[in-house]
C-alpha cells in the first residue's frame, strides 16, 4: 500500500466520522427543539380575580360610550398569548356582528351593551370560555346571546366539535340529556366533566366518544360542594412560622412555609377558614387564623377604573351592605328583600352598590335584575292524590342527613301535602338518629350516601368496600333492608368506583345550591332558574333549617304548578326505566 492510498483512506475515514457526528448533532438538536414545542403552556396561566365561574385569568373591563350606546365589556387575560389572542379576536367579532345586526334599532334609543364571561379549566390542557352578550334598551327590550369556545391552550386555537368527538357521540350524549337537540346545546369542558346544558357528565364515562387524549392532564376531581369564596385582596402578616398547603386541607401537600411577621397578599378566603395567597408564582393555601391583618388599604383589582354604566338591581333576600368587599368589614345597612340598589361596579363575587345614598358592597349572588316573586306558604293547596304517570313529576332528594332538627321539618311538609321524597343518608348518622330514618322510610324512600361521606374517587378499593359494607350494616340495623340506591358524595364515582358498587347510583340534574346559600329565598330562586322540572332530580340537603323552610314553600308551589312529587325509584318506574347496579342516573325525562 502506498503512502497516497493510506492518506486517501484516512481522509475518507475522517469525513465519515464528521458526517456521523453532524448527523447525531442534528438529530439531538431536532429532538431538543421538538421537546421545547411540547412544553405545557398551562404553566403560564395567571390566577387572579377568580370566582367559581371565573377559574382562570385576570378580570379586565373596558367601558366606553359611543353616541347613545354604553359599552361594558369584561373579559379575562389568561397570561398565555395564543389564548388571549383568541379571546380578544372573538370579542371583536361578536361585537361587530351584533352592532351590524342591531345598529338600526339601537341607534334610536339609549342602549347598554354588556359582555360578561365564564371561564373554566378543563382536562387535556383546555380552557372553556363562555361569552355572554347582553343588549338592553331603555324601552326594556332585552337580548342575551351566548357564545361558547373550547380552546386548546398549547396551540392557542379553538377546538371544534369534530376535533373533540368521535363519530356517534350524539347517541351517547343524548342518553344523558333531556332532549336530542344536541346541535343547539351549550357544551364545554369543566375540570374532568363535559357540561352539556347544565348537566355535568364525567368524561371518564364517555371516554369512547372523546377523540382527544384526555389523560394528558390529571385534573383534580372537582367537588360539587365547593367552598364559598370571598375576595380579600389585602396584605396580611403571619402570626408565627407556618406552612402552606396546596389545598384547603391540612392533610394535603405542604408546598412551602412562611416566617413569623412575613407579609403575604391574600386574594380570597373561603368559608372553611382558609385563605389563598400567591406563593412562588403559584397559589397556596393557609389557615386564616394563622394570619393577622397588616394594612387596611385595599389593593384595587382595577386601578383607576371609573364607571359610567349604572344598573338597577333588587335584593333577592334581606342582605347586609358592607363597607368593603368582605364579610368581616363594617355593616353599613340591611337591604330588605326586593329593595332597589344601583350597581356601581363588580369586583369578583362582590358588587359595589349605592343604596339610599350609602355606597357599599353586597355579595353578587344576592342581587337580581328583576324583582323576585313573593312567595308564601300556600295553605289552600290540595295534598297530592294518586300518581298519574302521564303527568309531569319531579323528585326531591335530600343528602347528608338525617338531622334531628331540619329533617323532621322536611318530613312534616311531605306529610302535610302527602308527597314523597328520597333521602340519601349517611350510615353513621342513621345509627345515631334511627327514629328519624324510620319516619323518612314511611313518608318516602331512603338511599345511602355512604357511611362517612368520603370522596369515593380518592380512596382505595378496600376503603370503598368498607364504606359500602358499613352502610349496608346501618341500613339492616335500622330498616332491615339493604340500601336500594346510592348517591356518591360530591357526585363522584368514576368508572373504577362503579365496578365496585352493586347498587344503582343516583346523581341530579338540578342543584339547588342550598348548602352554599343557607337561605330560603336564594335556594328557591336557584330552582326557579329551571323552567321545566319534569323528570328532574333536585339536589338538596336535609341538614339545614333554611332548606327545610324552602321546602315548606317549594312543595305547595310545585303542586300548584301541576307537578307530582315522587321518589327517585317511583320516577324511574313511571318513566319505564329499570335501574341497574353500578350505573349513574341524572334524571328521568320523557
Ligand atoms: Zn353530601
Amino acid at each position: 500500500m502506498t503512502e497516497g492510498v493510506k492518506k486517501e483512506k484516512l481522509i475518507i475515514y475522517i469525513c465519515l466520522v464528521l458526517l456521523t457526528l453532524s448527523l447525531i448533532i442534528f438529530l439531538l438538536f431536532s429532538l431538543f427543539s421538538k421537546e421545547k414545542k411540547l412544553e405545557n403552556k398551562m404553566d403560564n396561566l395567571i390566577f387572579e380575580t377568580l370566582t367559581t365561574k371565573k377559574q382562570v385569568g385576570r378580570l379586565n373591563s373596558i367601558e366606553d360610550k359611543d353616541k347613545n350606546i354604553y359599552y361594558k365589556i369584561s373579559y379575562p387575560t389568561t397570561g398565555e398569548e395564543g389564548v388571549d389572542k383568541v379571546i380578544t379576536s372573538k370579542i371583536e367579532e361578536i361585537k361587530e356582528q351584533t352592532m351590524l345586526e342591531y345598529l338600526s334599532e339601537i341607534e334610536e334609543v339609549n342602549t347598554y351593551y354588556f359582555i360578561d364571561y365564564e371561564i373554566y379549566i378543563g382536562i387535556d390542557n383546555t380552557i372553556s370560555l363562555i361569552l355572554r352578550e347582553n343588549i338592553e334598551t331603555l324601552d326594556l327590550n332585552n337580548t342575551t346571546k351566548e357564545h361558547i369556545y373550547i380552546i386548546d391552550v398549547n396551540k392557542g386555537e379553538i377546538i371544534n366539535k369534530e376535533e373533540l368527538f368521535n363519530e356517534g357521540y350524539k347517541d351517547t350524549l343524548t342518553s344523558y340529556l333531556d332532549n336530542d337537540t344536541l346541535d343547539e346545546s351549550k357544551l364545554f369542558i369543566k375540570g374532568d366533566k363535559l357540561v352539556v346544558d347544565n348537566i355535568e357528565i364525567p368524561i371518564s364515562e364517555i371516554e369512547s366518544v372523546i377523540k382527544r387524549e384526555n389523560k394528558i392532564t390529571e385534573y383534580e376531581q372537582s367537588d360539587t360542594e365547593e367552598p364559598v369564596y370571598t375576595i380579600i385582596n389585602k396584605e396580611y402578616m403571619s402570626i408565627g412560622d407556618t406552612v402552606l398547603y396546596n389545598k384547603d386541607n391540612v392533610s394535603s401537600e405542604i408546598i412551602g412555609s412562611i416566617k413569623k411577621d412575613e407579609v403575604v397578599k391574600v386574594y380570597k378566603e373561603n368559608d372553611k377558614g382558609w385563605s389563598i395567597l400567591l406563593y412562588n408564582d403559584g397559589l397556596a393555601f393557609i389557615e386564616s387564623n394563622k394570619l393577622t391583618k397588616k394594612v387596611d388599604k385595599v389593593i384595587p383589582a382595577e386601578p383607576g377604573n371609573e364607571n359610567i354604566v349604572e344598573e338597577t338591581f333588587y335584593a333577592i333576600t334581606n342582605v347586609n351592605l358592607r363597607s368593603e368587599a368582605s364579610v368581616k368589614s363594617d355593616l353599613l345597612a340591611e337591604i330588605k328583600r326586593n329593595e332597589k340598589v344601583t350597581k356601581i361596579e363588580q369586583t369578583g363575587s362582590w358588587t359595589k352598590v349605592r343604596y339610599k345614598d350609602i355606597e357599599g358592597y353586597v355579595s353578587t349572588s344576592y342581587l337580581s335584575k328583576t324583582m323576585v316573586k313573593n312567595r308564601v306558604v300556600k295553605d289552600n293547596v290540595t295534598p297530592q292524590g294518586q300518581i298519574d304517570p302521564t303527568k309531569p313529576m319531579v323528585a326531591l332528594t335530600f343528602d347528608d342527613g338525617p338531622n334531628p332538627v331540619a329533617t323532621p321539618m322536611i318530613l312534616d311538609t311531605l306529610e302535610k301535602y302527602n308527597v314523597r321524597a328520597t333521602f340519601f343518608d349517611l350510615g353513621n348518622l342513621m345509627l345515631k338518629y334511627p327514629d328519624v330514618v324510620k319516619r323518612e322510610a314511611t313518608l318516602g324512600e331512603v338511599g345511602t350516601h355512604t357511611y362517612s361521606h368520603k370522596n369515593l374517587n380518592a380512596i382505595s378499593d378496600k376503603e370503598i368496600a368498607k364504606e359500602i359494607e358499613l352502610s349496608k350494616q346501618a341500613f339492616n340495623e335500622v330498616l332491615g333492608i339493604d340500601p336500594p340506591l346510592l348517591r356518591p358524595p360530591y357526585g363522584n364515582a368514576n368508572a373504577k368506583v362503579r365496578t365496585l358498587i352493586d347498587i344503582p347510583l343516583i346523581n341530579w340534574n338540578v342543584d339547588s345550591l342550598d348548602w352554599k346559600y343557607l337561605n330560603k329565598d336564594l335556594t328557591l330562586h336557584e330552582i326557579d332558574k329551571y323552567s321545566n322540572l319534569d323528570g328532574k332530580i333536585i339536589l338538596m340537603h336535609s341538614i339545614y333549617k333554611p332548606t327545610a323552610e324552602a321546602v315548606e314553600v317549594l312543595v305547595p308551589d310545585l303542586l300548584d304548578r301541576g307537578y307530582q312529587i315522587v321518589t327517585v325509584s317511583e320516577l324511574a318506574k313511571y318513566r319505564g326505566i329499570t335501574l341497574e347496579t353500578g350505573k349513574i342516573y341524572y334524571g328521568f325525562s320523557k
